[in-house]
């Protein structure tokens, strides 16, 4: 691993401004490391400074009138802690308890997860479902961008190199929501497929998102249509699996052939759906 210098600066104006500085490609952004920690390590990466965010004020959510706001580096640890996420937004709960151990998650955090955008992250479809916005900051302001714009390919987002995650908020919280997933090892592996459903009372639509497949997580809009209220019967369930389980999103790579995949998002999604409609479930 070659030296770096490690900085960690107690402001977001003095992180911003050490981006800035920067020449591009001599410096790394860390929040819990879990994935970055592994690449220094590797090798894969070797920048001649890491500015680390831990001393931001971002490690926290809160609930907004109607919302959720996260910010970029809260632990998932922490999220998973709070009483209210299973009961307000139970896909989120799930997807969170999905990542890795829990040791990993006191590590990992939302923003980590987005800027590596792996293909098969678990948070990364159910904000999808969720209708999440990125808040990026830079040394010129701030944009936010809805995350199926951030996600450009399998670990390539529209983040510039001088900006920062500092939140992700989801306009909506979507009790009747879930997240399904698929592993070869359940407790030591990461996702072949995963697929997320929320119904959003507000539009009065479902969101239907597909993760697992490279080269990133997708929006299955067919899938969702087929659904139509917010209690599909037998036969709206079957048309949405099937439309499922013809997207094109669903390939072959080294963890799994598009053939698994397809058999695999059909059944998901059924269950996923009556997962939100069960007894006990609050009514849409
Ligand atoms: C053993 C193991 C098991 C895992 N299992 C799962 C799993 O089951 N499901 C899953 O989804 N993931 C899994 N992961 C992946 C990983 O834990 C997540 O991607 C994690 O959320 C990354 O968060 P972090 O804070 O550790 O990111 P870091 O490693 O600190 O950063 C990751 C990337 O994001 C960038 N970044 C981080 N924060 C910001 C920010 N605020 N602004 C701009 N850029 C930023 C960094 O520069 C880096 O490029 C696993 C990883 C390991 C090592």
């Amino acid at each position: 691993m070659a030296a770096y210098v490690l900085v960690a600066p107690a402001s977001e104006s003095e992180a911003l401004a050490e981006l800035a500085a920067a020449p591009e490609g001599t410096i790394a952004v860390l929040a819990g490391g879990s994935d970055l920690l592994l690449d220094l390590e590797e090798g894969l990466r070797a920048p001649r400074r890491v500015v680390s965010l831990r001393r931001l004020p971002w490690r926290r959510h809160r609930w907004l009138s109607g919302g959720l706001e996260i910010g970029s580096t809260e632990p998932l640890a922490d999220l998973e802690a709070d009483p209210e996420l299973a009961a307000r937004c139970p896909a989120l709960a799930q997807a969170i308890a999905a990542v890795g151990s829990p040791a990993l998650r006191r590590q990992a955090t939302v923003g980590g997860n987005l800027g590596r955008a792996a293909p098969a992250s678990d948070l990364i479809p159910v904000l999808l479902a969720l209708d999440a916005e990125v808040e990026l900051v830079s040394g010129s302001g701030t944009r936010s961008l809805g995350l199926d714009r951030f996600l450009r390919a399998s670990r390539v987002t529209a983040l510039a190199p001088t900006e920062l995650i500092r939140s992700v908020r989801c306009p909506e919280v979507r009790t009747r929501s879930a997240y399904l997933w698929q592993r070869v090892r359940p407790s030591n592996d990461i996702s072949q497929i995963g697929v997320a459903v929320a119904w959003s009372p507000g539009e009065r639509r479902w969101r239907v998102s597909l993760g697992g497949s490279p080269p990133r997580p997708v929006l299955a809009e067919d899938a969702a249509a087929e659904l139509a209220g917010p209690n599909p019967g037998e036969t709206e369930l079957a048309r949405a699996s099937e439309r499922l389980a013809a997207h094109p999103a669903l390939v072959t790579d080294r963890r799994a052939s598009d053939e698994h995949r397809r058999r695999l998002a059909g059944t998901l999604l059924d269950r996923a759906v009556r997962a939100t409609m069960a007894p006990g479930r609050p009514a849409p």
